[in-house]
């Protein structure tokens, strides 16, 4: 990729994929709602796919190191449950918190009334606050990270990785980002949205794409940044938390981007991950880091 278009490439996805979204919630019924991500997801991925081999980031992470299928699995299958036990759970907690928020507040704690754009940017600065916190626990907390580091054993970054997560550690970051924006009561609407923006922008994250985002780098969580997140090097990779955007990691203290670097080694310096699915299922109940 060359020129503009390497600095286009992460606004354009986002944007187009934000459009889609709003265009797609015009159109259909509420009950298709949930499925919008998912058909937006999949032209993106081959999209990706393909990109990855036309312009790739670094060579060598195209090339499977046995990993492809337990990613695969993950990303398609894994996280979306997870995702749903999470928002099944939220509903169960907060039945009575949600009720009461509707008779009290007409059904959401944001006015209605708002742009779309407006509530989306709240609801998306909460769920990334709560989101930060539960990632950053995670690299700290000896029992979390073990759970967490399925996510970074990962020796290469490219798409597939913005699934690879264990189902415990995928569930507990859905009921952290989802959590808040559902008991702010947000719309459906926004929520779809925000679905879409946090999985595309997973994607983004870690994409072995070689574009450049450059000042989006200071709002966004892009692939330049989150690549660092992947280092084997612990100092390097207790960074760059945020999901979405990057904002709380500047607050905290936590933002890391050496521009004139490449990463090299993605991984776990000292510590090796299976990379078969039913391993990595129970190797968090016999690893310590
Ligand atoms: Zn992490």
């Amino acid at each position: 990729m060359s020129g503009i278009l390497k600095y286009l490439f992460y606004p354009l996805v986002i944007l187009a994929s934000l459009f889609a979204g709003v265009l797609l919630l015009e159109h259909l019924d509420e009950v298709y709602f949930i499925w919008i991500p998912l058909i937006l997801i999949f032209p993106l991925t081959l999209i990706f796919v393909w990109m990855e081999f036309k312009f790739p980031y670094q060579k060598k992470w195209n090339v499977s190191k046995g990993d492809f299928s337990a990613d695969l699995i993950r990303t398609f299958f894994i996280l979306p449950i997870a995702s749903k036990i999470a928002e099944l759970a939220l509903v169960v907690l907060l039945y009575y918190p949600l009720i009461y928020i509707s008779t009290h507040f007409n059904g959401s704690l944001l006015n209605e009334e708002w742009w779309i754009g407006t509530r989306l940017i709240i609801a998306l600065l909460l769920s990334e606050f709560c989101y930060y916190w539960i990632h950053r626990l995670s690299h700290k907390s000896s029992r979390l990270w073990r759970l967490h580091a399925v996510h970074h054993g990962a020796e290469r970054v490219y798409w597939a990785n913005s699934g690879r997560f264990h189902f415990i550690d995928a569930f507990l970051g859905s009921l952290a980002y989802f959590l808040p924006v559902v008991l702010m009561g947000v719309s459906a609407e926004v929520l779809v949205l925000l679905l879409i923006l946090s999985s595309v922008s997973g994607m983004l994250e870690h994409v072995n794409i070689n574009f450049k985002a450059g000042f989006i780098n200071y709002i966004f969580n892009t692939a330049e940044l989150h690549r660092w997140h992947h280092s084997e090097k612990e100092n390097e990779s207790n960074s760059n938390y945020g999901k979405v955007l990057i904002v709380w990691d500047l607050i905290f203290g936590s933002y890391y981007w050496p521009k004139e670097r490449r990463i090299d080694q993605a991984g776990i310096e000292g510590e090796q991950i299976p990379v078969k699915f039913f391993q990595q299922v129970i190797h968090p109940f016999k690893s310590k880091k």
